[in-house]
């Protein structure tokens, strides 16, 4: 488990810290990006994954209820190795050294408790940025939750792939917590998200390098082998997904198993505030608009100064 270190995440190539995606006058992308999202991954651990006493903690800004999934407890975790131009999260995905509090398992544990019982809720989740970042520290808690899962409908496991396509036997330590055995006792559920299926879209989506588009996809092949209960969320929304693109990433998906493509859940997008500065960074004013609002305004004056 990598040290904790408040620096911002560095493309060692540049020197440079990887915040969000820009584009200059004439479309091209400015340094550090692209970036490479296994580079990106070791970095963003140092800032969010510390083990203390052997116990793996991890960074959260905050835990919460929300509506989707029929209602959810949630915790909020810091940093991703994408940086999707879309990205509805808030500056802790692009600051993570200035974000958020270690928790422990047991403590995030507590907190998603608490919430399920003052909320009258069955169902938890880690969402936020990329919650796999720190392997020992998510299966911490889906060890709790399994312990006790006959207080769980549903427990879930946002990703984009990336971790699981590059830790081996990480696919089958999830498989234990979630598995697809129609005879099985778990509670947990992976949600794999898939932001592109052609070299130059997913480059233009994600801020990562065409090389490395197929990584989610060797993730859903290693978490199909492995057993796991998981299903693929698609962003289809033609102002970033032509239905060429979405075709194809289809196709990738039936050619691991029908079954997978046929369970796609499509994603819409809507442009939320941090997505507005974002969009607008690398030119997209087809989608926020040419002014700039009030809501952008704010979240241009809340975002970091270094
Ligand atoms: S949309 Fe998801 S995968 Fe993309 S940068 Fe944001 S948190 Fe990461």
């Amino acid at each position: 488990m990598p040290f904790h270190v408040e620096q911002p995440p560095i493309m060692p190539d540049t020197d440079k810290p990887v915040r969000y995606a820009e584009r200059d006058e004439d479309g091209n992308l400015l340094p550090p990006f692209p970036v490479d999202p296994v580079t990106l991954t070791e970095e963003t651990r140092k800032d969010v994954c510390k083990n203390e006493n052997g116990v793996p903690l991890r960074k959260y800004t905050r835990f919460y209820a929300v509506g989707v999934y029929g209602g959810i407890a949630t915790a909020y975790s810091v940093g991703c190795n994408y940086r999707c131009t879309f990205c509805w999260v808030d500056w802790s995905r692009d600051w993570p050294e200035k974000y958020g509090e270690f928790y422990s398992p047991s403590q995030v544990y507590s907190k998603l408790k608490d919430i399920m019982k003052v909320q009258g809720l069955r169902r938890a989740r880690i969402s936020g940025a990329e919650p796999t970042l720190c392997p020992d520290h998510i299966c911490g808690v889906l060890d709790l939750v399994h312990r006790d899962r006959n207080d769980f409908d549903l427990f879930v496991i946002e990703t984009n792939g990336v971790v699981l396509s590059q830790e081996d036997g990480l696919a089958e330590r999830l498989a234990q917590y979630a598995s697809r055995a129609r005879d099985s006792d778990t509670v947990g559920h992976v949600r794999l998200s898939i932001r592109g299926g052609q070299p130059e879209p997913f480059e233009e989506k994600t801020g990562c390098s065409t090389e490395f588009m197929e990584l989610p996809f060797i993730a859903v092949e290693r978490l199909w082998n492995a057993g796991v209960s998981f299903h693929v969320a698609v962003v289809v929304d033609p102002r970033f997904t032509t239905e060429e693109e979405k075709q194809t990433i289809y196709k990738k998906l039936a050619d691991i198993h029908p079954s997978i493509r046929d369970g796609v859940e499509e994603e819409l997008l809507d442009p939320y505030p941090h997505a507005l500065v974002r969009l607008r960074a690398v030119g997209r004013d087809d989608v926020t608009g040419k002014e700039i609002s009030r809501v952008e305004e704010r979240m241009l004056r809340e975002r970091p100064k270094s």
